[in-house]
């Protein structure tokens, strides 16, 4: 038995080897053409098309793929190794040329147009009619109404990106695993906090080496350049990463090329669909429907944060001179200073915080906002998965019905991608009064526990666990009972939405009092220490929006731009910086070649989506604060208005719903102190 053809229970990421992927993705595959053949083949017949002979049966042959190549994929990012990598490429042709063909199938295609043409269609549910709505447009951008000539190009620009933006990530892992800067003079360390040290000697040491082991990953690469003493060091490290799969690398990582490459396929892809960019294909199912009405918005949002980043920076430059020795502040002082800063105005470290989150107490805190505001009840299972440290939690109402189910996989580790993500395992679907409950994964690369204390957490951790989490929520808590409906086709600027709304409890000392517990002590956080991480909040809220700004306005620019080859990509990125920034760079930083959001990932012609979300986020939050942060009235509304709706109506429509009108940025700046 092929374990991955096995959908009677939670996924099989125990069990699955490689030998087993390449049979299980072909039968699949092969599953769905038949499927497809069969339902097309209805269109001869006098039977109007219908929910059940065309939707149902084409959703339920693809839902079986992607739950077998969703365990793959996962796996791929978390326990990468050549073999596995060699069989995830050969089988992502696949899976990516047979859904490049499925949405510009025209008899399928057909069917579509007939059900919605169909007399049963108005009896349909709205979200039933929402769906068979957005597979036409679908059908639409995925070529589907091309001449056959344009078809079979399209066909091969899809499977050309799909390809190049695997290669894209695994140049950046590759690169990112390949340093190591084994440092045996401690004095070289002088500054680093001493669990980063241990950890740091550990590494060494399971390679080894004598002293301490440096590298690029997140827990390593991210308290040296925080708080390293020695700027050479700093430059050392900042210059590996900002470098990393480029030509100032090994070549066979270097993504220039591909880079050029995608913007031209993407381009091309624009043009035969008849849109004059990119940026305006990726625009039409999203909220902000355009690309000017997406730059816009961050210009409005640039007018109000710039001048507190000019002041953050200027700030930070007299600080740095004055206190610190520093005359030029360059980028890899940043950190380093703003550190320094916020220990002197604020008198605490992001390391002394730390000692009041460790894992169990974060956790349970965590747990406890959830359970509260949305009526559930969270408790860790047993489960075989990928990994020891892996953990698997159950969601049920406090009736005890089931509701969901989550894996965590929390710790860095060596041949694990890099950030934090969720990932759907199951999808949520009622089918003949059967419930199928929905299965998440969450991603994370936090340090591990070392020196046999538990694992802690910075809050800035903290917030991307919660972040994360509601990523997990959107998806848990649906209540849709169609496939196609839940968290996946929301759009995608509003994606983001559940997710930034959950970091807002991080800053709730209501929360944070119960979440926090000295690792050694176990005293809660002193308040007053709480209230100088508020002040120190929005210290620097500016600079933060003015990265997030220059990233949005860079990919939207890069995608409306048309081809361009790596000069021009790094005139446009030397002109966004010009307009946006708000300190230099070195030349050699090669940060596009790093950014596998719009290179790796679905946010071409996106990123935006983060701070469009977060208006929605902010805005949504505000209501907690309206009514009280644990607010249970507050929390249900939530839970059924946004998070259960899913995508089975417009995200504006949702938001309005929940908020009872609609967004407003002014929570935003409000929060954030502009
Ligand atoms: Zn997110």
């Amino acid at each position: 038995m092929n374990p991955l053809l096995d959908f009677s229970g939670l996924p099989c990421f125990d069990d699955v080897r490689i030998e087993h992927i390449g049979p299980a993705i072909d039968m699949l595959v092969a599953d769905v053409r038949t499927t497809v053949d069969a339902i097309s083949a209805k269109a001869t017949s006098a039977e109007p098309p219908s929910w059940d002979s065309v939707v149902a049966p084409q959703f339920a042959a693809m839902e079986r793929l992607d739950r077998a190549w969703g365990v793959v994929s996962h796996l791929n990012a978390v326990v990468n190794s050549p073999e596995l990598r060699e069989a995830y490429n050969a089988n992502l042709q696949k899976v990516t040329e047979l859904r490049a063909q499925l949405s510009q199938d025209s008899r399928l295609h057909a069917r579509y147009r007939a059900l919605r043409a169909a007399p049963g269609f108005p009896r349909l549910s709205s979200a039933q009619q929402r769906l068979i709505d957005n597979e036409l447009r679908d059908f639409r951008l995925g070529g589907a109404e091309l001449a056959v000539g344009d078809k079979a190009r399209f066909l091969a620009i899809s499977e050309e990106q799909a390809a190049l933006m695997a290669k894209f990530e695994e140049n950046v892992l590759d690169a990112t695993n390949d340093f190591a800067l084994y440092v045996e003079d401690e004095t070289r360390l002088a500054g680093l906090p001493s669990d980063v040290m241990e950890a740091a000697r550990e590494e060494a040491a399971a390679d080894g080496r004598n002293g301490w082991k440096l590298t690029l990953h997140g827990p390593s690469y991210l308290p040296v350049l925080q708080y390293a003493s020695d700027g050479g060091l700093r430059e050392e490290l900042y210059r590996a990463y900002t470098t990393r799969a480029s030509e100032l690398g090994k070549s066979e990582w270097n993504n220039g090329p591909l880079v050029v490459r995608l913007l031209q396929l993407r381009d091309e892809e624009a043009r035969l669909l008849g849109f004059g960019n990119f940026a305006e294909v990726s625009l039409t199912p999203k909220m902000a429907k355009s690309p000017d009405a997406a730059v816009g918005f961050l210009r409005e949002v640039m007018a109000r944060a710039k001048p507190h980043a000019e002041r953050d920076v200027a700030a930070l430059r007299d600080f740095a001179k004055a206190e610190l020795g520093l005359a030029g502040l360059q980028a890899w002082d940043i950190d380093y200073a703003s550190e320094k800063l916020r220990e002197s105005r604020f008198a605490f470290s992001n390391n002394e915080i730390k000692q009041y989150f460790p894992e169990d107490r974060v956790f349970a805190g965590m747990f406890k906002v959830v359970e509260t505001i949305f009526g559930l009840h969270i408790r860790e299972v047993p489960a075989a998965a990928w990994h020891k440290d892996v953990r698997l939690y159950e969601i049920r109402e406090t009736g005890g019905g089931l509701v969901g189910r989550f894996y965590l996989d929390l710790y860095a580790r060596p041949h694990k991608r890099g950030g934090a993500w969720m990932d759907v395992a199951i999808d949520r679907k009622q089918e003949g009064g059967v419930l199928q409950t929905p299965v998440a994964t969450l991603t994370c690369n936090f340090s591990h526990p070392v020196g046999g204390k538990p694992a802690l957490f910075t809050h800035s951790e903290v917030t991307t666990l919660f972040h994360e989490f509601g990523h997990g929520l959107h998806l848990l808590l649906t209540n849709v009972e169609h496939l196609g409906v839940g968290m996946d086709n929301v759009e995608w600027d509003a994606i983001e939405l559940p997710s930034q709304f959950m970091e807002n409890f991080c800053w709730e000392w209501e929360v944070v009092r119960h979440m926090s517990g000295h690792v050694d002590t176990g005293a809660p956080l002193p308040q007053e220490l709480f209230e100088r991480m508020l002040s120190a909040k929005n210290f620097h809220a500016g600079m933060h929006y003015v990265r997030q700004l220059q990233l949005a306005l860079f990919d939207l620019q890069l995608h409306t731009a048309g081809p361009l080859d790596l000069a021009a990509v790094s005139a446009l990125l030397r002109r966004v910086r010009d307009e946006v920034a708000v300190f230099a760079v070195p030349d050699y930083n090669r940060f596009p070649l790093q950014f596998s959001h719009i290179f790796a990932s679905a946010y071409a012609a996106g990123y935006y989506s983060y701070l469009w979300a977060e208006v929605l986020s902010a805005d949504a939050f505000s209501l907690f604060e309206e009514m009280g942060v644990m607010s249970a009235e507050a929390g249900q509304r939530f839970r059924s208005e946004i998070l259960g709706t899913g995508s089975s109506r417009a995200a504006e429509e949702s938001f309005v719903a929940f908020r009872g009108r609609p967004p407003k940025i002014d929570a935003l700046f409000r929060h954030n102190g502009m």
